[in-house]
């Protein structure tokens, strides 16, 4: 499985209307979560968060928000941001342009945000600029890290290693509250928050853009 675990500059500039990164001049991470709500695995997230008096934003699959409500009111209430990550986890390059924007049309029934991050990060640049001209437009957030911690032949430990070695101020990191990831992400998470916290950065949520 290949992909970068940091971003590079150039295939950021590619795609200059979309979020790669945060302000680099404060000592903040916008840790974010797709996949979920998962009761247990997201319960867990919210739990060290909480820890930490940290905020993050949870990218949700609309059907995991039909499945677990209960869950996704949790994340709102304990001061989180969402954002939409399709109704089907729907890969864009392999989908038509109608079906993948009425998924995510559908999914914006369940999860109240302008916030869209593309499941896969595959998204056709045509299928982007649709979205971002919808009478309720949305800003696509991708990402400055990529945890890895989806990748089932990396240990617990690489995938800290992932993050410790990569983060920069103002860097967007990607986890996932998925079960595939779980193993992963608990490993990761409170050694990351707990590291990061020490050095006195903090840990912030994307809200909204005006787009
Ligand atoms: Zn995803």
């Amino acid at each position: 499985m290949f992909y970068f675990v940091k971003m590079p500059r150039w295939l950021q500039t590619l795609y200059p209307n979309r979020i790669w990164q945060m302000d680099k001049n404060k000592k903040e991470i916008y840790l974010t979560f797709d996949d979920g709500p998962h009761p247990g695995i997201t319960g867990f997230v919210l739990d060290e968060l909480k820890q930490y008096n940290a905020e993050a934003t949870f990218f949700c699959i609309g059907k995991n928000v039909q499945k677990y409500p209960e869950v996704y009111r949790r994340i709102i209430d304990e001061g989180h941001t969402v954002g939409n990550h399709t109704q089907q986890h729907l890969n864009g390059y392999s989908t038509t342009d109608k079906i993948y924007v009425d998924d995510i049309l559908e999914a914006s029934n369940y999860i109240d945000s302008n916030l869209f991050r593309p499941p896969y990060g595959k998204i056709k640049t045509f299928q982007a600029k649709i979205i971002a001209t919808l009478k309720k437009p949305f800003k696509i957030i991708m990402w400055t890290i990529l945890s890895g911690d989806f990748d089932i032949s990396i240990s617990p430990e690489r995938c800290l290693k992932n993050v410790l070695f990569k983060i920069s101020n103002g860097a967007i990191v990607v986890f996932h509250d998925s079960e595939k990831a779980a193993e992963r992400m608990m490993y990761t998470l409170p050694r990351v928050l707990k590291t990061f916290t020490e050095k006195g950065y903090g840990f912030k949520k994307i809200t909204d853009f005006n787009v």
